[in-house]
C-alpha cells in the first residue's frame, strides 16, 4: 500500500519521531523509503521473508524492530539486521535470541511481550510469569531487556485504558530492580493517543498512514 502522506504529517505534528515505529507491513521498499523522507526511522516487520526481502532494498539510515510473532528457527535470519525485537513471548526464544546473538558477537536488545487482557487468541506471558521471565532474560550474556510490549484486544480504545494502565504499573514494578527497563510499546492506529497519555515509549503504527 502506499504510505498516505497527510495522515503520516499529521501524526508527525502530533507524535516524536522517536517514538512512531511504523508497521511496514503493508507496504514495500518504496513505501519505507516515503515513510523516511519524512523523516520517519523506525520500521516495524512481522513476517521475515518480508523483511528480508525489503532489508536487502534498503540503504537508508533507520533501524528496524521485528514486531511479528517470531518463530525460533527464524531468529537467525534476522538477528543481525534489527534493532530491537518487540513480540519475545515464550522461552525457547529467549534462549534461541541468546544462542544467535553470542555467535555474532552482539547483544540483542528486546521487549517482553504480555498478554495483559488474557485472551486466549493473544500470545505473550501471563502476569504472573512476569517476575521469572524478567530474571531469565537478565541472567542472558547476550540480550538486554528495555521493556515490555502488548497487542491490545480488538475493543474501543478508552476500554483499553485500564491495560495500558496495567503495563506501566507493571514496567514500574520492574524498575525498582532493573532500571534499565525503560520501553512500553503498546498502541497502535486506533488507540496510539490514549496508549501515549499512560506512557508508551513506543506506538506501532500501521492502517492509520496507509492508503
Ligand atoms: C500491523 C501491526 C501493528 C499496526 O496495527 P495498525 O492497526 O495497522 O495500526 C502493530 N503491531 C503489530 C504487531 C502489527 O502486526
Amino acid at each position: 500500500m502506499k504510505v498516505q502522506e497527510q495522515q503520516l504529517k499529521l501524526l508527525l505534528q502530533e507524535v516524536d519521531t522517536s517514538k512512531i515505529v511504523i508497521a511496514t507491513k503493508y507496504t514495500d521498499i518504496i513505501g519505507i523509503n516515503t515513510l523516511e523522507s519524512y523523516g520517519i526511522h523506525l520500521f516495524g516487520e512481522n513476517r521475515v521473508q518480508d523483511f528480508l526481502h525489503k532489508y536487502a532494498l534498503y540503504h537508508g539510515h533507520g533501524e528496524f524492530h521485528f514486531i511479528g510473532t517470531l518463530q525460533c528457527n527464524k531468529v537467525k535470519y534476522i538477528i543481525d539486521k534489527v534493532s530491537l525485537i518487540h513480540s519475545v513471548d515464550h522461552y525457547a526464544l529467549i534462549d534461541e535470541i541468546d544462542k544467535q546473538a553470542q555467535k555474532h558477537q552482539i547483544v540483542m536488545n528486546i521487549l517482553i511481550q504480555i498478554n495483559i487482557a488474557q485472551e486466549q487468541t493473544k500470545h505473550g506471558f501471563k502476569e504472573n510469569e512476569i517476575d521469572d521471565v524478567v530474571a531469565y532474560v537478565e541472567g542472558k550474556k547476550h540480550i538486554k531487556g528495555v521493556g515490555l510490549m502488548m497487542m491490545a484486544p480488538n475493543i474501543e480504545a478508552e476500554d483499553t485504558r485500564i491495560y495500558f494502565r496495567k503495563m506501566k504499573e507493571w514496567l514500574q514494578h520492574i524498575q525498582r530492580t532493573y532500571p534499565e527497563w525503560v520501553h512500553l510499546s503498546m498502541g497502535m492506529s486506533n488507540d496510539y493517543p490514549v496508549a501515549l497519555e499512560e506512557g508508551a515509549t513506543y506506538i506501532r503504527v500501521g492502517r492509520k498512514v496507509f492508503e
